[in-house]
């Protein structure tokens, strides 16, 4: 059967959720309609994938669902928000029956993994896009900015980075790796990135700043440091690298992913020494996995890098649209 638009929305997308208590109207009329609970902020983040460009052509509709998800929810971890209604906006070259089932339940299963309930959107023919906007709640008025650094602050990344890049390479067919487990564990951090939004929240009341790592590192650091008006010391022996790159291939190879390549969506956070023994309990209670990396300096946007004691000069800055 060929599906017009509205016969995508109501097959797909409509009634396939519960109303949460906050939403007024949600699919089916001109706008959702929410009720903003007392004393909290709403988070708002919108993030497009374009076939060719963010998703490779041919990615399988369970894998674009659920990254195009994660990667919106990624933004509300960085800001310490809860996820709660998201809108979904999609751009299709036909109506594929096929493709929209199998996109359409991975999208719920995530929505419902994360408590998060879908609201509206726009369905238009042409070259594959997804086009997502998540809103969050964020209790009381302090959140996490990237503006808010501090001098002195201690520099932490959660998780470890460089296997999306890995992964992605992988799926391109630029490198190979013989080992079948470590070559589809690496694939999967690429396609399946896991929005770190209880990290999020338990930094919310401890950490200065943060940002997601979505374009690499230096970059994303950089847009703290420009923000927040300071500088960093980095010490890159201290940037976590899982033993699946360590093992496998080059530390060339590997810091250059991890710094400049991106989508490891994991978050990059700066915080007051006075709060450096909360961080630690939680770390000892598995609640946060994380690693220190380097320091806040008061220097405008001066990125320090050393290795083994030694200064480093890098000469790129991360994914970039438009160069
Ligand atoms: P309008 O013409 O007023 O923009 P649409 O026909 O685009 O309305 O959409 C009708 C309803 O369906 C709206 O409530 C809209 O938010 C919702 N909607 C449209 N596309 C999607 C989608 N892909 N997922 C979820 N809701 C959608
Ligand atoms: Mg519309």
């Amino acid at each position: 059967m060929k599906y017009n638009e509205f016969n995508i929305i109501s097959k797909f997308f409509k009634n396939q959720q519960k109303k949460d208590k906050n939403q007024i109207t949600g699919i089916g009329d001109d706008s959702a309609l929410i009720k903003i609970p007392k004393n909290n902020m709403l988070a708002i983040s919108t993030d497009t994938l374009v076939e060719d460009i963010h998703f490779l052509k041919n990615t399988n509709p369970k894998d674009l669902a659920y990254k195009s998800v994660a990667v919106n929810l990624s933004d509300l971890a960085a800001m310490g928000a809860i996820p709660k209604w998201i809108t979904l906006s999609m751009t299709m070259p036909k109506s594929d029956a096929k493709w929209l089932k199998i996109f359409s339940k991975s999208f719920f299963n995530i929505l419902n993994k994360y408590k998060l309930k879908l609201i509206g959107g726009d369905t238009n023919c042409g070259p594959l896009s997804i086009t997502i906007s998540v809103y969050g709640l964020i209790h009381g008025n302090k959140s996490l900015l990237r503006s808010n650094a501090k001098n002195e602050d201690l520099i932490y990344v959660t998780g470890s980075l460089g296997e999306s890049a890995a992964g992605c390479f992988l799926l391109q067919k630029k490198i190979f790796l013989r080992n079948i487990n470590i070559r589809n564990f690496l694939i999967k951090k690429h396609l399946k990135p896991i929005p770190r939004i209880n990290e999020g929240l338990l930094l919310k009341d401890i950490a200065n700043s943060a940002i997601d790592i979505s374009d690499g590192l230096i970059s994303d650091l950089g847009h703290i440091l420009k923000s927040s008006k300071c500088g960093a010391n980095i010490d890159l022996n201290k940037i976590p690298i899982s033993k699946n790159l360590k093992n496998n291939f080059k530390s060339s190879q590997y810091l250059d992913w991890a710094l400049h390549t991106g989508e490891d969506y994991e978050l990059c956070f700066t915080i007051p020494k006075k709060n450096i023994e909360k961080l630690n309990f939680s770390i000892k209670k598995k609640l946060i996995q994380c690693t220190c990396i380097g320091y806040i300096t008061p220097i405008e946007k001066e990125l320090n890098l050393t290795r083994n004691k030694k200064k480093i000069i890098l000469n790129k800055t991360g994914f970039n649209h438009f160069i």
